[in-house]
């Protein structure tokens, strides 16, 4: 699965950036971008989303290890975050790569023009292939309601926000179990899961509990998110040394495996988003391009009409008005109305900057 996979985000748990004795795992952590480095060689996109900030704000607040309300978490990100990041950019550097920080909220992925916006930042990152996007939470300014909390479900977003094809959970629990391990010696593994079902549900400790292991129940909910996005995902002990490695080489790991590939996965979603913010027509030589597989340039449009904003789902149709489908477009609608007709090449002449060469992608495309 990893080997097959081009684009994969790892996420990387508090207890693997902090050892026992409160300390950064320096060390683990030089062996995992060493990995890092690796995989992005055979021409892979990793993207990180890591935990640690609040453990490693804790030190210097003096909160030792009690429990922390609110307040004292999202003080202890804000001192900790720095430690977290430089950790980060210190330790890529040493493999040749470089990072870049992003923070995000749950509401960014919910605010569509942010989510947009986060969207094309990681895609523009991804483009260079020295940078490694790291990613956590914005603890200190998630409010109580719009918090995700943990990074499990923070990375499965991200997946999905990224079409990535891949998601690997590395925490201190190598997998899924029918039953506690630690207090049942017939606990079972479970190697691989295709469906999430009530009873996988109450594997993790959801209502009923069989296992109540922390940290369980987050990462089903976020199997349930990277699963419906077309994204595998992959639960595995991440503690040892080049930990990546390890899972390449046939290492221990429970697979839940996509309800189908994230291409499909987005042009479902394509297909299903009800509202449509404008209308496209094309003429016939687009048209018979597009039911060959391309994209839609400038070139073949002769009319825009509607109020949108890149990104918004838009339906084409023929000079005669008949539907042929829908996708989502690259330019707004001011300046989608600018570069009809014109050459992709004109673009940035006529805009002053350029996005892409195309008004739709084909991946971002149904046709009927
Ligand atoms: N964002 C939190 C941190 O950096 C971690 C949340 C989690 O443990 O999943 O400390």
């Amino acid at each position: 699965m990893l080997s097959t996979a081009k684009r994969i985000v790892i996420k990387i748990g508090s207890s693997l950036i902090i050892g026992d004795s409160n300390e950064a795992r320096k060390n683990w952590l030089v062996s995992l971008a060493s990995d890092i480095a690796e995989l992005k060689k055979s021409g892979k996109e990793i993207i990180v989303v890591t935990s640690g900030a609040v453990a490693l704000g804790r030190k210097p607040l003096g909160y030792g290890l009690r429990q922390l309300v609110l307040e004292e978490k999202q003080a202890a990100a804000a001192c900790g975050q720095i430690t977290l990041f430089s950790l980060w950019a210190e330790t890529l550097k040493t493999v040749g790569l470089s990072s870049a920080q992003i923070l995000l909220t749950a509401d960014d992925s919910i605010n569509r023009k942010r989510y947009l916006n986060a969207r094309n930042t990681l895609e523009t990152l991804l483009e260079n292939p020295a940078i490694v996007p790291i990613i956590n939470e914005n603890d200190t300014v998630a409010t109580a309601e719009l918090r995700f909390g943990d990074n499990d479900r923070l990375a499965a977003r991200v997946a999905q926000m990224a079409g990535a094809d891949l998601l690997i959970l590395f925490s201190d629990i190598d997998g899924l179990y029918d039953a506690d391990p630690r207090t049942n010696k017939n606990a079972k593994f479970q190697e691989k899961i295709t469906e999430i079902t009530p009873d996988i549900e109450k594997m993790a400790g959801g209502a009923g509990s069989l296992v109540g292991t922390g940290g369980m129940a987050t990462k089903i909910a976020a199997a349930k998110i990277a699963t419906n996005a077309g994204c595998n995902m992959i639960i595995a002990k991440g503690i040892d040394d080049h930990p990546l490695k390890a899972l390449a080489d046939g290492g221990r790991s429970t697979i839940f495996l996509a309800k189908e590939n994230p291409l499909s996965a987005r042009k479902h979603w394509i297909a299903g988003t009800l509202y449509s913010a404008g209308t496209i027509t094309i003429d016939s030589g687009a048209a018979k391009a597009l039911h060959s597989g391309k994209s839609l340039l400038p070139a073949g449009v002769t009319n825009v009409t509607g109020m949108f904003d890149r990104g918004d789902a838009v339906i084409i149709q023929d000079s005669e008005g008949k539907r042929l489908g829908r996708g989502l477009i690259s330019y707004d609608a001011e300046d989608a109305k600018r570069i009809i007709g014109k050459k992709s090449a004109e673009i940035e002449q006529i805009l002053g900057f350029k996005r892409r060469d195309v008004l739709i992608h084909r991946d971002d495309m149904v046709l009927e």
